[in-house]
């Protein structure tokens, strides 16, 4: 009986590692276990690279206003299905130079998912972002930024590779209910070769669409050029 017990515990030790482990890991912003994936690159020239995420949204056309006053050339990782919604919205993007990458096509998390999901969710981005006019190499985000074994095998299959950021103010709640702290800590964390990540889409992101001329500006004060991702690996010659 003690025995049995004590297997017991052994078994429920290692699934809950396994978990923490797997959680960990497909979370990790700069490791995953197939194909290329770039959270920044290592560089001496002040170049940046500003990302943003979902869309295209309600205040794409804002966004897009706002790059052209700033003369700044942005990525935008869009969904699938946000494509489909606003086809002319996406299209400006791309129109306008923007870098256009995937991010999806129902934006579900893409770990726990069978390969023909996973393809599907790829490929069918893929073709809707071809479909927008769209030439330049595709880069993957993942959705919250979650993989583990298909997606980056899938993409390493597929030569596309998987592009994460650095740097996130964001994610500190204190920080994203406050533009002007979003854009002093972008200013005081920013290194040579970083990717900004921004969600300015949507009605509830009105503080961080507002942080992005005064992110834009503090940057080019301190000697930044923005430049899209695939320039931005360009330049490590990646
Ligand atoms: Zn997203």
């Amino acid at each position: 009986m003690k025995r049995i017990i004590y297997i017991i515990l052994i078994v429920t030790v290692i699934i809950l590692l396994i978990t923490f482990l797997g959680n960990e890991l497909s979370k990790a912003r700069s490791f995953q276990l197939f194909g290329d994936l770039v959270d920044h690159v290592e560089t001496e020239e002040h170049v940046v690279a500003l990302t943003f995420d979902d869309g295209p949204g309600i205040h794409s056309e804002e966004v897009l206003q706002v790059l052209d006053e700033q003369e700044v050339k942005a990525t935008f990782f869009l969904t699938g299905e946000e494509i489909e919604n606003e086809p002319e919205l996406a299209q400006l993007m791309a129109d306008r130079g923007h870098e256009i990458g995937n991010h999806s096509y129902s934006h579900e998390r893409m770990v726990l998912k069978s390969p023909s999901f996973i393809e599907k969710e790829v490929q069918k981005t893929n073709g809707l972002i071809r479909e927008i006019g769209y030439k330049g190499e595709i880069h993957f985000r993942p959705p919250y930024g979650k993989k583990l074994f298909i997606l980056p095998y899938h993409l390493s299959q597929h030569n596309q590779k998987t592009v994460m950021w650095n740097l996130e103010p964001e994610s500190d709640p204190e920080l994203a209910r406050d533009s002007e702290k979003m854009i002093t800590y972008v200013e005081e964390e920013v290194k040579p070769g970083s990717i900004i990540l921004m969600h300015v889409m949507y009605e509830n992101r009105k503080e961080s669409l507002k942080a992005i001329p005064g992110m834009i500006e503090s940057l080019k004060e301190k000697g930044y050029t923005f430049v899209t991702v695939s320039d931005l690996m360009q330049d490590q010659g990646n």
